[in-house]
């Protein structure tokens, strides 16, 4: 037997890789329900945080233009590989399209199989809501009962029913400058069991909140959140502001807060703190959730989770929708990488034909 002819059908692996288009990852969502999807993602993304050094991470790969972003984000420890492709436009809701869109791999390290190519726009949303819910687990006052949400599109939903099942949340106080977006977030949200109050400015929304989110889009230097605004004991979590050139935040916030990231590296250079000098203190999420760091000092401590959306939570999130994929039955099969008898002749799959 030649070395060519060494890999049988019998010893070569599956190359199937699993395929989870956006309308299977709705029926898989619907079929879990959206508490028990970010529950389960959080969990992954705790686990998978407290396993941090056996990461390689490094800071995703940004294309800028004008109006937008295109990122990919990967990572991998000795077992998985991930990468998730997501772009951010905030002008595309104006054409009929979302911000933010994405897709993604989760592929075997051994043999560099693609186990799984998923839409990742939903699951964008829930994975980034899980860890704003984790994050405040670990940094907010345990009786955090009022949530202020400031920006109200795609991802605000996720953020709301994240914030009441995780971290027991049971009102909202909400703001955008396009009301139709307010509403249509009042209306998704009718049967949620949350007392929701609109309100006519970010000041106002945050008066009496004992967590404010920001969840804005506009690529430029906005400040969504001023000092005056920011009341003893609040947590903020800072979601918009993740590109370089686009955030959310006064400087003066993160210089009263204590300030928590996810990878510092890359934080520095798109998250809120890209206005401060590059040795600004900061403290990254994992080591809280590890009990490297206390986290929260006191009942009167100003924290800011300054959020871009990390690869690894992606990572997580890829892992919990192949195994509840798998579990229910959802997710078609398709032959992405060509089989081949012997896989060294590439060239004659094209003369099987
Ligand atoms: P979206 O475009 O659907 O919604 C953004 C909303 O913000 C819109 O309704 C808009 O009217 C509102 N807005 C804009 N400027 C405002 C202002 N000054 N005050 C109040 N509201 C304002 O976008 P989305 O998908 O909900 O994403 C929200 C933001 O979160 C984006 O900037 C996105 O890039 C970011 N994001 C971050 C992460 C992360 O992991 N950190 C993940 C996903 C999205």
């Amino acid at each position: 037997m030649t070395a060519n002819t060494t890999f049988s059908s019998a010893t070569r692996p599956n190359v199937a890789t699993l395929y989870l288009s956006a309308p299977e990852m709705v029926r898989l969502i619907c079929r879990q329900g959206v508490k028990a999807c970010i529950a389960g993602i959080a969990e992954n993304i705790r686990a998978d945080f407290l396993r941090w050094p056996d990461f390689d991470k490094s800071a995703r790969v940004a294309n800028h233009s004008e109006d937008g972003v295109i990122e990919l984000m990967p990572i991998a420890d000795d077992r998985l590989y991930s990468f998730k492709y997501v772009n951010g436009h905030p002008k595309n809701t104006r054409i009929g399209l979302s911000t933010v869109m994405a897709f993604g791999v989760l592929a075997d390290v051994a043999t560099g199989i693609p186990l799984l190519l998923s839409e990742l726009t939903l699951t964008t949303a829930l994975r980034t809501a899980a860890t704003s819910a984790l994050a405040a687990q670990a940094l907010a006052r345990p009786d955090s009962r009022v949530l202020a949400l400031i920006g109200n599109g795609a991802q605000s939903e996720f953020q709301a029913l994240a914030f009441q099942h995780l971290m027991g949340i049971e009102s909202l106080r909400l703001f955008d400058v396009d009301p139709a977006a307010t509403a249509k977030l009042v209306a998704n949200l009718n049967h949620s069991g949350l007392n929701i109050t609109v309100c006519a400015s970010t000041a106002e929304a945050v008066q009496g909140a004992d967590i404010v989110s920001t969840l804005t889009a506009d690529k430029t230097n906005a400040t969504i959140l001023t000092p005056d605004m920011v009341q003893p004991g609040m947590h903020i979590n800072g979601v918009g502001g993740d590109c370089p050139g686009k955030t959310e935040l006064h400087a003066d916030i993160l210089q009263r807060g204590s300030v928590f990231v996810e990878f510092t590296p890359q934080t520095r250079t798109e998250g809120d703190i890209q206005q401060m000098p590059h040795d600004f203190a900061v403290t990254e999420l994992w080591q809280v959730l590890a009990g490297q760091h206390p986290g929260r000092l006191h009942a009167e401590e100003v924290t800011v989770f300054d959020s871009v959306g990390f690869a690894l939570e992606d990572y997580s999130a890829l892992r919990y929708m192949l195994e509840t994929a798998t579990a229910l039955g959802l997710g078609e099969t398709i032959a992405l990488i060509p089989e081949m008898a012997d896989p060294k002749n590439l060239f004659g799959a094209l003369l099987a034909q």
